[in-house]
């Protein structure tokens, strides 16, 4: 038997999948991976994101992405406020969040994070949060706010310490190619103590290549090595670890059993 598989964070709306976008779904499925999660980025790109959400399988969110702080302008989070109440199918908001490797722009950054965080809030929606050299920061902030549905602490790379932190606070932690890389000794340490209820698998897709893939696009259809690798680290069967992902991703986007939208 194989369990089938939920990508939780892929950016399949993205220009260097539109040449073959059907046949990138396709080798998905023949690969398991049957159900998606594409996060918007930016607001030039959130009617691509919906366009997506109309496909079967499919779930999406709206954000402002902290990576592309300098494409964002200054009625984009007023726009995102009016697509929020214009929309419910949307599962959550993000992706938004922090990358302190852009140290000139942490300021914006904070300001546009902490009004996405009061939307969800708002909305009562789950956050999808990228989160690059800041979870101590981000996870004091999230503590203080006691968001009501949570979220996603997506592509996480951190210690075990980390993980703790954000499990306790009752996030959830995406799994993806990271964990594929024989270097990354601290993250196999924590993917092995997360329980069975803390953690998603993703691919980041085009994102985040998997050992082995370095310099090539991702897709959702080499989540099957990612869930291998994880499978392996936890000593357990590929299977439950896909059930479980599957189940953990339904519940966290407020999804049927089946993965849809509700
Ligand atoms: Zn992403």
């Amino acid at each position: 038997m194989n369990a089938p598989l939920f990508d939780a964070h892929c950016h399949l709306d993205f220009d260097c999948f539109d040449a073959d976008r059907g046949a990138v779904f396709e080798r998905a499925r023949a690969a398991g991976v049957c159900r998606f999660m594409v996060p918007g980025t930016t607001r030039r790109r959130w009617k691509h994101v919906l366009a997506l959400g109309a496909r079967e399988g499919v779930a999406v969110s709206l954000g402002l992405h902290p990576y592309f702080i300098d494409s964002h302008g200054d009625s984009d989070l007023e726009a995102l406020a009016e697509e929020l109440g214009r929309h419910d199918r949307l599962v959550a908001i993000g992706e938004c969040g922090i990358d302190a490797r852009f140290e000139t722009t942490l300021a914006q950054q904070w300001a546009l994070f902490e009004a996405q965080l009061q939307l969800a809030r708002q909305h009562r929606l789950p956050v999808v949060i990228h989160c690059v050299h800041a979870d101590d920061q981000v996870a004091k902030r999230l503590r203080q706010l006691d968001l009501p549905r949570r979220g996603l602490v997506h592509a996480f790379g951190g210690s075990p310490q980390q993980a703790r932190r954000f499990l306790d606070l009752g996030y959830t932690l995406g799994l993806g190619g990271a964990a594929t890389y024989d270097r990354a000794q601290r993250l196999h340490r924590a993917v092995t103590m997360i329980p069975d209820d803390g953690f998603v698998l993703e691919t980041d897709s085009p994102d985040m290549p998997l050992s082995g893939r370095q310099g090539q696009r991702n897709e959702p259809a080499y989540l099957m090595e990612t869930l291998a690798t994880i499978a392996r680290l936890r000593g357990q069967t590929r299977d439950s670890v896909a059930a479980n992902a599957w189940s953990n991703t339904c519940r966290l986007f407020g999804l049927d059993a089946d993965g849809r939208a509700s």
